[in-house]
């Protein structure tokens, strides 16, 4: 296939390089000077999405995202995918695609989860909104991409499958390392907490997967001293958008708006910035009730 690809920096820059790697013939754009290994790299976003039949973008956030829209939807030839796997708020996933469907293209929005590890290694998971032809064209790149593409419905409904589940996460994180914190002052070892936790009701991807205390459970950022894995910063960008959609749609989300002000104070106002988002742990631990 001849692809365009937008945003070529931590994820997008090993995204693309798989996507040559298959044989694909991939057309390049970032702002940034980058060279990926296999991709042609353009002058613009338009040209790099000229002639392709699928042009796929990994930006920073929503507004990005309308401004590159607005430079390569007129550039590609109807009936191409705009296939937009970025973490941005559901309204400008919806309004691009409107934008792109108007001009007689496919659309998706294809955010994803798995990180930088996912992305080089192929492993990421696709949560797809959009129409089903697109999602069709575009499989055969998620397959290359990833390991799993799950079709969520009309356009925005990957980003809020998305949001929905960082909320969790979020959440599940905070839950899990204050438990941990209270365990150490009640004289609890972790490793017996762990034992417990990870076989009993309390279970959760953020306990048993990606524990938060160091040398308990599967390796995972705490055993690197807190090193990303999956950034403080980042959480807290998609808190905030779970919190921009939930106003928008005025459902109540006690416990997402929680984990969004912990999060934004541990990043802005603590050391949370650059450090994983299971570095919650130390900062309870040196903590007490006020
Ligand atoms: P990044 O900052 O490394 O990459 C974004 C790239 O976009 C940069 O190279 C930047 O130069 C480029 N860019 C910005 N404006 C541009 C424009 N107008 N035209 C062309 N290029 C432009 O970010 P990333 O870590 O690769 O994340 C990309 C997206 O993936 C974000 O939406 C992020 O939330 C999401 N995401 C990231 C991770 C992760 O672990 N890094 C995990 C899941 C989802």
């Amino acid at each position: 296939m001849k692809i365009g690809f937008i945003g070529l920096g931590n994820m997008g820059g090993p995204m693309a390089a798989n996507l040559a790697k298959a044989g694909h013939e991939v057309t390049g754009f970032d702002m940034a000077d980058v060279e990926i290994e296999g991709v042609r790299m353009a002058g613009g976003a338009a040209e790099a999405a000229n002639g392709a039949q699928v042009v796929i973008t990994m930006l920073p956030n929503g507004d990005i995202l309308r401004r590159v829209a607005d430079a390569v939807i007129p550039a590609m030839d109807k009936g191409a995918v705009l296939l937009d796997c970025s973490t941005v708020d559901v309204r400008s996933a919806r309004d691009v695609a409107a934008q792109a469907q108007a001009a007689g293209l496919s659309a998706l929005d294809a955010p994803v989860s798995g990180g930088v590890g996912g992305a080089a290694g192929g492993t990421l998971t696709f949560m797809v909104g959009g129409d089903e032809p697109g999602f069709n064209i575009a499989k055969e790149l998620f397959d290359i991409m990833g390991q799993k593409a799950v079709h969520c419905g009309s356009s925005g409904n990957g980003q809020a499958a998305k949001i929905c589940n960082n909320m969790i996460l979020g959440a599940t994180m905070i839950a899990t390392c204050e438990a941990f914190a209270l365990a150490d002052k009640l004289g609890l070892e972790r490793q017996a907490m762990f034992d417990v936790v990870s076989t009993s009701s309390g279970y959760s991807w953020s306990m048993n997967a990606y524990c938060p205390a160091p040398g308990i459970g599967p390796k995972s950022p705490a055993d690197n001293g807190y090193q990303p894995g999956f950034a403080a910063d980042l959480m807290l960008k998609d808190l905030r958008l779970s919190q921009q959609a939930a106003e928008t749609v005025d459902a109540d989300t006690p416990m997402g708006r929680a984990a969004c002000d912990l999060y934004a104070r541990f990043v802005e106002q603590e050391d949370g910035k650059g450090r994983d988002f299971s570095a919650m742990l130390p900062r309870f631990e040196t903590r007490g009730r006020s």
